[in-house]
């Protein structure tokens, strides 16, 4: 099995490497390193480049048979992208857009791609499970649901598999201690959380406290990093043995609100982390929780490391690294 992964070098990309070279996958990265780190990719070949670069792709999909491709590589700031949306609609959706017409000309029909809870904008119920409407409120959404749109269609037209796997939280770092996260800058609030703990920080920023949850600070479903990868795996096997893909939401199905992040972090710790409340951060639904129910029956998915406390200390372990 020969796995060309797009955004090999990043977060969740650099995971995926790892659980794929531990399933016994041969795996080709591409990434520009916009973003990510060529030393966090630990297995394959890291080609350097963008999937911007039509005569690139040209060249990686005539020098390699791939079995299936995994799409890690796109724009995440939701913030950014209403400020200025035109970088994600070109990478998010045009540059994918040249991946699949890459594949397409190279016979490569399996895709996963990476999704992602915005694509339901305000949630209309929770838990989100797949049926809810889907109505993103901000660009970075948009892009991502645009993608899933083609992917619907090219599935259609050109027998082209594919799974939309819609992450909502993703947290943690690799259990062996190998891999974290390296945003730069870091937006996400479990590491800040932590680089506040590890004193890298001043305080935590939390962003409006006047919303209509348990505590008025926001709620989402984190869920570990090495747990989206056992589903894109899942995924992956499930399009090998001949299925035609689907949409799947992956969380826990537990939520947390930003405080109730911070008091797990101070436990996890043991260090006191100051905190400073400011206004809202725009597009911040106040919950979102998912019900991966489909994701169990149909893919299997089973997570192994749903604990809060587990997915902090993780990505602790990974940040006492990083920071000594
Ligand atoms: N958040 C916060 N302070 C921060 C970063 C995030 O209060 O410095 C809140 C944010 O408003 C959201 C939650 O933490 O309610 C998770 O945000 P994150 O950026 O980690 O992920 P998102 O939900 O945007 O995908």
């Amino acid at each position: 099995m020969k796995v060309l992964v797009v955004g090999g070098a990043g977060y969740i990309g650099s995971h995926m490497v790892k659980a794929l070279h531990a399933d016994g996958a041969d795996v080709i990265t591409l990434d520009d390193l916009s973003s990510g780190h060529a030393d966090a990719v630990l297995h394959g070949q890291v080609v350097r480049g963008s999937i911007a670069d039509t005569a690139l792709l040209q060249r990686v999909f005539s020098a390699h048979r791939f079995d299936a491709v995994m799409h890690f590589a796109s724009f995440i700031q939701v913030g950014e992208s209403v400020r200025d949306p035109a970088p994600y609609y070109r990478n998010n959706v045009l540059n994918t857009q040249n991946l699949l017409e890459a594949m397409l000309a190279h016979g490569v029909k399996r895709f996963v791609f990476s999704s992602t809870a915005a694509v339901f904008g305000e949630p209309a119920y929770t838990p989100i499970d797949e049926k809810h409407p889907l109505a993103p409120i901000n660009p970075y959404g948009w892009s991502k649901l645009m993608v899933e749109q083609m992917l619907q269609d090219y599935r259609r037209a050109y027998g082209m598999a594919s799974v939309c796997l819609r992450y909502f939280n993703a947290a943690g770092a690799d259990p062996d201690g190998e891999l974290g996260e390296r945003h730069e800058p870091e937006t996400h609030l479990i590491p800040l959380v932590l680089q506040a703990a590890a004193g890298r920080r001043p305080h935590i920023t939390i962003f409006g406290d006047d919303y209509d949850t348990l505590d008025g600070t926001c709620v989402r479903d984190y869920v570990h990093v090495t747990d989206l990868c056992s589903a894109h795996l899942l995924a992956l096997r499930r399009l090998t043995a001949g299925d035609a893909g689907g949409r799947f939401n992956l969380g826990n199905g537990e939520g947390f609100s930003v405080q109730q992040v911070i008091a797990t972090a101070r436990q996890v710790t043991g260090r006191d982390i100051p905190v400073r409340v400011e206004s809202r951060r725009e597009g911040d639904p106040a919950r979102l929780v998912a019900d991966a129910g489909e994701a169990r029956r149909i893919l299997g998915w089973a997570p192994r490391h749903a604990d809060l406390a587990a997915i902090i200390r993780d990505a602790w372990a990974w940040e006492r690294r990083s920071s000594p």
